[in-house]
């Protein structure tokens, strides 16, 4: 038994609790949670917990489903009770093995895991930083219609007395509790729309505090009457809600992504980065952005007069909040903030999958010494097309039958994920596109009936 393991136990003796939840992700990026009593950590840590993995979205088939999750101790928390009285649980996200004990193929973490260590090889820390936006709703109809948002808010307003401005108060206060720091929140441009903004990590503690996140912000929204919805565009004539993320990479404690004597105070790796993503941008796509619903929100209409602000063109831009990649203005003395902001990814994507992506595409930028293309200087959804075209300004994919196409000739995708979640994803995704394509949708009925 090692410290950590040591302190994990102390601690339950101490707070007296009576539940330890075991939580892990799915490949679609569902959280799963199992309950252990206190006296089975020892075991748990010994051995590992048993399940039946052929039940989880992605993990098995069901001739080899036994599989194991073991608690990892540094993910130790406990759970604030969302009416403040004394916690009784706690939690530990789970590395899942096969039964040899060999790490499963098929768990996110794992991916993400394996994409940290070739990183790590180089000399690299990837350290991650996302603006979280999502929906507080009334209701959640489950006819197809409309829900009714919170509020009639909008960007940075506050209200005495509004519903989102406490939500946010105790959401804010929950995550604090459970060790995730928050830098920002405030009321985003749609009504209901939210948005926190994380302070930054190393991509798997991210990883894991967005998961714990999404949590949270739905069960402080169900103690406040209301619901939270990740789901990428659930308004037709409203902003969709994205997940930019900023990304940097570290040497020990020097930010490999600065260089002072550079124009921008970008380093010579930070461009490859960035090239490298732009360059798999389409690719990873499918991953970053992995609903129907999500093309929605890059693709739709914001309201009239009203820009969606999601990212549709593939290009990079210094401080432009038009392209897909968006350096951020240098503040003077802060070498260690440099960073790049990727602004296609989703609040519903799964994010161990979503940071392994970013991170190969980058490192390929890196190892391969991609050039990074003359930045945009100018509103890119002020182009025509022709316009775009001339500047080599790649589209992102149109719809989820698209990004899974360019998925699947992507070796970097294929490589970066493993065989099995590869094959796996493509599969369940081409499913989903295939019962959308057989809807028949609102739009056609209107547009259709009267006339044809
Ligand atoms: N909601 C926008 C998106 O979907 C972002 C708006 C903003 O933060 N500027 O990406
Ligand atoms: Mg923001
Ligand atoms: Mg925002
Ligand atoms: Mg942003």
């Amino acid at each position: 038994m090692d410290r950590q393991q040591e302190f994990v136990l102390r601690a339950l003796e101490e707070r007296q609790i009576r539940f330890v939840r075991l939580w892990f992700t799915d490949v679609l990026g569902t959280l799963k949670s199992v309950a252990v009593a206190p006296a089975e950590l020892d075991g748990a840590f010994e051995e590992g917990i048993g399940f039946d993995g052929s039940a989880i979205e992605g993990f098995a088939r069901a001739s080899e489903s036994d599989m194991i999750a073991r608690p990892d101790p540094a993910t130790f928390q406990i759970l604030p009770e969302p009416d403040g009285s004394p916690a009784d649980s706690a939690r530990m996200f789970c590395d899942i093995q096969m039964p040899d004990g060999s790490p499963s193929w098929a768990d996110p973490r794992y991916v993400l895991r394996r994409q940290l260590s070739k990183a790590a090889e180089l000399g690299f820390t990837f350290y991650t930083h996302p603006e979280i936006e999502f929906f507080l709703l009334k209701n959640r109809p489950s006819d197809g219609s409309e829900p009714l948002p919170i509020d009639n808010g909008g960007y940075f307003d506050m209200t005495a007395h509004d519903t989102a401005h406490d939500f946010r108060r105790a959401a804010v206060s929950a995550l604090e509790g459970l060790g995730i720091s928050v830098e920002f929140s405030h009321h985003e441009v749609a009504p209901g729309q939210q948005e926190i903004d994380l302070r930054y990590a190393d991509a798997l503690s991210m990883a894991d505090n967005i998961m714990t996140f999404r949590h949270v912000i739905k069960e402080v929204a169900i103690a406040h009457g209301a619901h939270a919805t990740f789901m990428p565009k659930p308004f037709r004539l409203q902003p969709g809600s994205g997940m930019h993320t900023h990304l940097s990479l570290f040497e020990g404690d020097r930010n490999a992504f600065h260089d002072a004597s550079d124009e921008l105070y970008l380093s010579k790796t930070a461009r490859s980065f960035i090239a490298g993503l732009l360059t798999h941008a389409r690719e990873i796509t499918a991953v970053t952005n992995q609903w129907v619903n999500s093309y929605k929100r890059l693709w739709g209409f914001g309201g009239p007069g009203q820009l969606v602000e999601a990212p549709t063109y593939v290009c990079w831009g210094h401080a432009n909040r038009s392209a897909l990649v968006r350096v951020p203005m240098y503040k003077p003395g802060k070498a260690n903030s440099t960073r790049v902001e990727l602004r296609s990814l989703d609040s519903a994507c799964n994010p161990y999958l979503a940071f392994a992506l970013l991170l190969a595409a980058g490192m390929k930028g890196i190892e391969a010494g991609y050039e990074l293309p003359p930045g945009a200087e100018d509103d890119v959804w002020a182009l025509s097309d022709t316009e775009r075209r001339a500047l080599g300004y790649d589209e992102l994919p149109h719809n989820l039958a698209d990004a899974l196409r360019a998925m699947d000739s992507s070796e970097l995708v294929a490589e970066a994920l493993g065989e099995h979640v590869f094959d796996f994803f493509l599969r369940n995704k081409r499913e989903e596109w295939t019962e959308y394509r057989a809807e028949v949708s609102p739009f056609e009925l209107r547009r259709y009936l009267p006339t044809l």
